[in-house]
């Protein structure tokens, strides 16, 4: 199983080009799509969903037209929004209850088994008789994984899961996440390059609606190494050095400035090599389009 995603383009009617005929094909397995704020990523889940349709292209799941059979595909599909919303006075047993029907599970003992195991395949049973908005943010993403893992989807959407979670509920989610992957499709859309570092085998990166990278996180990393060099300056330098070379990140350590600089040619006067990770695969790409150290 795979999806295809031919030429497709989106201009909001307020003239913003959310989609610049990007084609992408995502094979089985946990797929990263990596991309800064606006970068078009909720727009190409929304659209790979079917809420929303785009302007041209394609979308193929196998040999079914996605675009053409929307009804087919949301019963194969699981979707997390950004935002998702909940019933803030509903338990998760009552509200994922609920959504199984709507997923037409409409046998009453099936239904109760569907829900007991999702709830514990998440880790919520012993919750499950809380109100939704009482749950933490870990909690309400493992609820929402729960909801779109209902009906055995073969195509899961999770748009941003990890944004406002805290590093331990982080974990607990990404081992949650990396359980999907093997048989379904499943596509992470996050501005976080640690999630794809830790969780996708397959990646790509967008920025304004463009594609910049498709391939594995390693041929990403590979393809930049010993083009990144590292140095520390002071913070009223940043400046200077961003006028002479192509400064890509700056990370504050210590109230200086660790500062990784793009070279295809050998730098010295301080600089040293750095062993190349995703980051600067995404700051390397990214600062084509955008300015990678205000955005
Ligand atoms: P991301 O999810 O990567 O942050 P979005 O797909 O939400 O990106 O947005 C891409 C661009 O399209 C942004 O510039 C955003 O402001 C714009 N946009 C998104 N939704 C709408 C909309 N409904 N109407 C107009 N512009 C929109
Ligand atoms: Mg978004």
């Amino acid at each position: 199983m795979q999806l295809i995603i031919k030429n497709l383009s989106k201009t909001y009617p307020n003239g913003v080009k959310a989609l610049n005929d990007i084609s992408l094909t995502i094979p089985q397995g946990m797929f990263g799509l990596l991309g800064p704020n606006g970068a078009g990523k909720s727009t190409l889940m929304r659209t790979i969903a079917t809420l929303q349709d785009a302007d041209s292209g394609s979308i193929m799941l196998d040999d079914l037209d996605v675009l053409a059979n929307k009804q087919a595909i949301r019963e194969r599909l699981g979707y997390l929004p950004q935002d998702f919303g909940l019933y803030p006075r509903i338990s998760a047993e009552v509200m994922l209850n609920h959504i199984a029907q709507m997923k037409g599970v409409n046998d009453k003992s099936d239904r109760k088994y569907l829900v007991e195991s999702l709830l514990t395949k998440v880790n919520l049973y012993k919750d499950r008789k809380k109100a939704l908005g009482t749950f933490s943010g870990g909690m309400r993403q493992r609820f929402g994984i729960a909801q779109a893992l209902a009906g055995n989807p073969s195509l899961i959407i999770v748009d941003e899961p990890t944004a406002g979670l805290d590093p331990s509920e982080r974990n607990r989610f990404y081992n949650l996440l990396s359980e999907l992957g093997e048989n379904t499709i499943v596509i992470l859309s996050t501005h976080i390059v640690e999630d794809v570092s830790t969780l996708c085998s397959r990646m790509a990166i967008i920025c304004e609606g463009e594609l910049l990278m498709e391939g594995k996180p390693r041929e990403g990393i590979e393809a930049i190494q010993g083009r990144i060099y590292q140095k520390t300056i002071r913070k009223d330098e940043l400046e200077q050095y961003r006028h002479e070379y192509q400064v890509i990140s700056t990370k504050l350590i210590e109230g200086n400035l660790s500062m990784r600089v793009e070279s295809p040619e050998m730098l010295d006067g301080g600089f040293v090599l750095a062993n190349a990770d995703l980051e600067d695969v995404y700051f390397s790409h990214i600062s084509r389009k955008v300015d990678p150290i205000t955005i």
